[in-house]
């Protein structure tokens, strides 16, 4: 079994102390699915500042997921791989290329938050991935668990998962600053060709929202919405101004839902006009929403909204705000995803303060490795990992952040709050 770059062959697993043995194979990729062996190798990144402690308690809970659901069937073979500060004090690079490398070949990762150097001339791990794997949805559930504090009176009733474009739109980073030769070209190109006029000192940016780059997040939304039996895909966007960009990406979604899902799917328009306003039984809802509106809604009518697809800055400003209602960022997880590759990583930062104190919350890391079991197809150890994480918080056992302003939880440090998931797992 390969060791990562450190080049040591490691059966003892750690974590909660499962073994791996030399049965440990790499994912393969056949007909547009993942073929998942009962002992994938998979690739991590501990991360940096808080990263470690966060790490090493999300491993133990996801091994102990995968015994409770599988008993000695199953196990990942973690392989750790290096970014960030790690990576630079053993290999004098803050990303490795052979990281990359390990990442695209195992096909799926699992990472750690990373510090992002101030300044120019370092590509971001993230964005690196991004390009290279083309990752092209960021997904991110939200959903509450009971005993997080929330800032709204029903955080129950808000349950979704946001399907962010993740390559285009104006983080395509096809921009010019102001006073360059580029943007003084671009500016007089506008002028004579169109007979537009642009300030002199304004910067410049392109907003590309392509078709294909649309039509395949809308699909992959539509088709996570049909596995997990989900009621709804609603398109967001803001078509009503950007209707080139942001109208085509409402058009093209609509355009691909009515073609690829024709008998499993119905329009919102489809359902006032031939359903008198009712949702046919088995049917996926398509509907779509301004962007603007759905920060409303997902604080007025939680409800109504189960999965949202939408292109890469509406997603990045939703996202963030939706985690704030169901509790903050210490319990938000995410994923990178492609056809074939996918990165699963804690949301927030390193939160350097608090480094190697034992205290932060391993919540987004753990459910950043629970989407990571479903992409797998384990969804019995991803269901098992979410049952005892939320049991564990409902009985008041948690981290400093949930338990402020909390006056009947009981604060523990990330390893203890671990092991109270580990022990119901394994009870
Ligand atoms: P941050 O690390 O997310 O921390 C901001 C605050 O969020 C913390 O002070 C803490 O709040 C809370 N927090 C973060 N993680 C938490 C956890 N696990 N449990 C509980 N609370 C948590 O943001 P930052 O200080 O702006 O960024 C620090 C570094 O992380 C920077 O180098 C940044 O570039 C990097 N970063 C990396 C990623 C990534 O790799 N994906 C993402 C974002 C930022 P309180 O102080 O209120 O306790």
């Amino acid at each position: 079994m390969p060791g990562g770059q450190g080049g040591e062959e490691r059966d003892e697993l750690g974590g909660a102390g499962f073994t791996a043995t030399r049965r440990a194979e790499e994912i393969g990729y056949e007909r547009g699915r993942l073929v998942v062996p009962d002992q994938p190798i998979i690739p991590f990144i501990e991360g940096d500042g808080t990263g470690p402690d966060i790490w090493r308690a999300a491993v133990r809970v996801l091994d102990a997921a995968v015994r409770a659901a599988y008993g000695a069937r199953r196990a990942i073979a973690w392989l750790e791989v290096y970014a960030g500060e790690k990576a630079q004090a053993r290999f004098g690079s803050l990303l490795p290329e052979e990281t990359v490398a390990q990442i695209r070949g195992h096909r799926v990762a699992i990472k750690g938050p990373l510090t992002t150097p101030v300044g120019g001339g370092f590509r971001s791990l993230n964005v690196t991935l991004r390009q290279e794997l083309d990752l092209y949805a960021c997904v991110r559930p939200v959903r509450h668990f009971t005993g997080v504090p929330s800032p709204v009176k029903r955080p129950g009733d808000f349950d979704v998962v946001i399907f962010r474009e993740n390559v285009e739109d104006i983080y395509a980073g096809i921009e010019w600053p102001a006073g360059s030769v580029e943007a003084a070209d671009i500016r007089r190109f506008l002028h004579e060709r169109f007979g537009l006029e642009v300030r002199p000192d304004a910067g410049l940016g392109l907003k590309p929202i392509s078709r294909f780059g649309s039509q395949r997040l809308v699909r992959k939304a539509i088709q996570y919405a049909l596995d997990h039996g989900r009621p709804s895909v609603t398109i967001v966007h803001k078509g009503n101004i950007m209707k080139y960009t942001e109208g085509a990406f409402r058009d093209w979604g609509y355009e691909l839902a009515k073609t690829e899902f024709r008998d499993r799917v119905v329009t919102w328009d489809e359902v006032q006009r031939d359903h008198g306003g009712v949702v046919p039984p088995g049917r996926l809802l398509i509907q779509d929403s301004i962007a603007d509106i759905m920060f409303q809604h997902l604080l007025l009518r939680p409800r109504d909204h189960s999965v949202l697809a939408t292109p890469n800055l509406n997603g990045d400003y939703l996202s963030d705000a939706a985690a704030a209602v169901v509790g903050g960022i210490g319990m938000a997880p995410g994923a990178n995803i492609g056809d074939g590759y996918a990165v699963f990583e804690a949301t927030h930062g390193t939160a350097p303060k608090y480094a190697g104190q034992d205290k932060v919350n391993p919540g987004s890391v753990i459910l950043s490795g629970v989407m990571m079991l479903e992409y797998l197809g384990w969804n019995e150890a991803a269901a098992a990992a979410v049952r005892a994480l939320e049991e564990t918080i409902a009985a008041g056992t948690v981290t400093y952040d949930l338990a402020r302003g909390n006056p009947d939880a009981r604060e523990v440090p990330t390893s203890a709050f671990a092991d109270a998931i580990v022990r119901r797992l394994l009870a």
